[in-house]
């Protein structure tokens, strides 16, 4: 079971987006997955928040530091 913070309940079955995807590489270049976990201010959403799991966060975190240094997204805004 786990938090769903939009619908305010418990639910069961994973709510990784990536796990759910079988995604294996979360590439820095895929801006559109990436941007949506950033707020408008350009910061990562916490992972009670996006609902990743703690090593989709960890591939995420990695993929937008990445694409910060190709200035593909902003460190601040
Ligand atoms: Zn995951």
């Amino acid at each position: 079971m786990q938090w769903d913070p939009k619908r305010n309940k418990m639910r069961s079955g994973t709510q990784c987006r990536f796990c759910r995807s079988g995604v294996k590489y979360i590439d820095y270049k895929d801006i559109g997955t990436l941007g949506k976990l950033l707020t408008h201010r350009g910061k990562i959403y916490s992972r009670k928040r996006s609902g990743n799991c703690a090593g989709c966060q960890r591939k995420v975190k990695r993929a937008i530091k990445r694409a910060r240094f190709m200035a593909l997204l902003p460190y601040c805004a």
